[in-house]
């Protein structure tokens, strides 16, 4: 269904969002960037006097929120002005500009970190003790002499800075490799047309509802990793080697106590999350039975699981308005204060609603301290829109409450808890779902969404996860990380994870050379915390009510004010037990019986 795209000048003021909230004009942005030009130049002031006094101290640090918080503010204007239409030659040269500004600061203000490293302790306390305005610095002060025990001489850590390019080179070369000279072959599709597979094009192809295609497309696809696949051994090995290089020269016992080691993450977070996920793989079998005989084939083959086993139902249909009033009406269990945010975001324009020639594909949820928390859509009339519009509101809101309550050090979080707001909205507008479409059709498409969101979030993730650590433990233990022993090792992880009803075709041994997250270092884990720390606060929020949202909500003002663990911890999610992946994996549970139930009378 082909339907025209409007040029940006075309789209209704009240679907676009409100700019002129952070610059008036672009000649009000030309005098801000030339300002905060000046600011930065002004940093080498403080270069070599930070541990002269706590006044001292003071002024740097403020300083340095000082530029971040005006750079932002130049930046984000220019990149959100870039994405509304991104072929308009006057917003890529002020994004391009602000970039370089970016980057132009950030080297400005890099001496303030080791030198703050070179302070002693009781220097440090100190100074917090005497100045009560640097006592709101005291957690930020004490995350960066943490990392003291793992940092080297000034000469070491220059080297391994300079080293960092060659370091890279294999993750480069993955991506050049995968994104760029990968070819893989012609397909016929369900018309019977040709058409080249492409990495964008799989997923759909592996979604069709004609075995012949998916099978075609899976069979292609790992046949043209199968023939690169001691290249693709090779940059993983390459990257494996630098996360245990870097562990290893900075003291770690493993690359896994360095990577959760920046955000104070305790490593049995991780662990326990593969324990708790490897110990209940039970229930995916469970799920991949009732796929096998929902989809009635005499063999489920691994192409087979991708293919959605309800059919799509018109009633799940929701215009722009509509999506708005059901959004609100699904998170009013947060209570009126989240209400009346979502409802300032609707009214003052945050969200920039459709589509139009130029403009950046996806969804968003951006803005910087001191701006509105804008999102960027590309309106379609479905129920996958409607999801991601509460998940970018819980973004937006989380961005609110945190900006509005702590100091510019603070006004952020990171990514362990970045996507836990969000989900937690999307748990809430599966709840407020099922309870108001009675009629079975809807329920089962609703459910199937949760299942398999579930299942490519939170089994999928800790299955790499696992992949993950085994071969970083490999590595470090001696052991070659050749082809044969990678495609080994994941496909035995595989067979543990989907079970026997499964046929595990040879092919999905290749997997893991054409996964980029693998060259991430310890990252996927947190996806799969993420969904169930969510799926935990909406139980709660959902059974007890008040007491709950009051938590839910001290936690999304906490911003960075404390350890991520702590902040979630004071929301009532304890990650560095099972319990709340186990209550998650509960929810699981729930609904695939529901599932199976309503499957069974057809
Ligand atoms: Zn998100």
């Amino acid at each position: 269904m082909a339907t025209k795209v409007v040029l940006r000048t075309e789209v209704p003021v009240e679907d676009t969002w409100d700019l002129t909230t952070i610059f008036t004009s672009d000649e009000s942005w030309e005098s801000e960037f030339k300002a905060v030009q000046q600011l930065t130049d002004e940093a080498v002031r403080f270069k070599g006097t930070l541990a002269e006094s706590a006044d001292q101290l003071l002024s740097a640090l403020q300083f340095s929120d000082e530029l971040v918080v005006r750079l932002s503010k130049v930046y984000v204007y220019a990149s959100m002005k870039h994405d509304q239409d991104t072929g308009n030659t006057v917003y890529q040269a002020l994004n391009s500009r602000a970039e370089s500004l970016a980057s132009k600061a950030s080297a400005a203000l890099s001496f303030m970190e080791p030198e703050l490293l070179a302070v002693a302790d009781e220097t440090i306390a100190t100074y917090v003790y005497e100045s009560a305005q640097l006592r709101v610095y005291a957690h930020e002060l004490e995350k960066i002499t943490n990392k003291r025990a793992h940092t080297l001489s000034d000469k070491e850590e220059a080297l391994l800075a300079k080293a960092g390019e060659v370091l890279n080179a294999s993750q480069n070369t993955f991506g050049i490799l995968n994104n760029a000279d990968l070819r893989f072959p012609s397909i016929e599709d369900e018309n019977g047309e040709t058409v080249e597979i492409t990495h964008g094009l799989y997923g759909p192809l592996l979604e069709s509802k004609d075995r012949r295609v998916r099978r075609d497309a899976f069979q292609n696809v790992y046949q043209t990793y199968k023939a690169l696949l001691n290249t693709f051994a090779s940059t993983l090995t390459g990257q494996i080697k630098e996360d245990n290089f870097r562990a290893e020269v900075k003291q770690f016992t493993d690359a896994r106590e360095a990577a959760v080691f920046s955000n104070n993450i305790p490593q049995t977070v991780h662990q326990t999350l593969l324990e708790t996920v490897g110990n209940n793989v039970d229930l995916l079998h469970r799920y991949v039975r009732l796929r096998k005989q929902v989809l009635a084939v005499d063999e489920l083959h691994v192409y087979d699981l991708y293919t959605p086993l309800v059919a799509d139902v018109d009633e799940l249909s929701f215009t722009y308005e509509e999506a708005k009033a059901v959004t609100i009406a699904a998170l009013a269990p947060l209570g009126e204060e989240y209400v009346s945010i979502l409802k300032e975001g609707f009214d003052k324009r945050w969200v920039d609603v459709v589509e139009n020639k130029g403009k950046r594909s996806g969804a968003y949820s951006g803005g910087s301290y001191g701006t509105n928390p804008f999102i960027l859509l590309n309106w379609h009339d479905t129920l996958d829109n409607l999801y991601t519009l509460v998940h970018e509101f819980g973004h937006s809101v989380h961005s609110y409450l945190t900006r509005n309550n702590q100091p510019a050090v603070y006004g952020d979080y990171t990514i362990f808890l970045a996507e836990i707001a969000s989900t937690t909205n999307e748990n809430l507008l599966t709840d407020y779902l099922l309870k108001t479409y009675e009629d079975e059709k809807i329920q089962a498409y609703i459910i199937n969404h949760f299942l398999d969101g579930f299942k490519g979030t939170v089994f999928r993730q800790t299955q790499f996860a696992e992949f993950e650590h085994e071969i970083h433990l490999a590595d470090q233990a001696g052991k070659a990380l050749t082809a044969e022993f990678l495609t080994e090792l994941y496909y035995g992880i595989n067979k543990k994870y989907y079970g026997d009803t499964l046929v595990h075709d040879e092919e999905i041994g290749y997997e893991w050379a054409r996964i980029p997250h693998f060259y991430y270092n310890y990252y996927v884990y947190q996806y799969a915390t993420g969904f169930s720390a969510a799926s935990a606060l909406a139980q709660h929020i959902l059974t007890e009510g008040e007491p709950a949202v009051a938590r839910y909500l001290t936690f999304l003002k906490a911003g960075n004010s404390d350890y991520p663990i702590d902040v979630l911890k004071a929301a009532g999610v304890d990650m560095t037990t099972a319990k709340p992946i186990e209550d998650a994996l509960k929810v699981f549970e729930t609904r695939l019986s529901e599932f199976e139930e309503i499957m069974a009378k057809k």
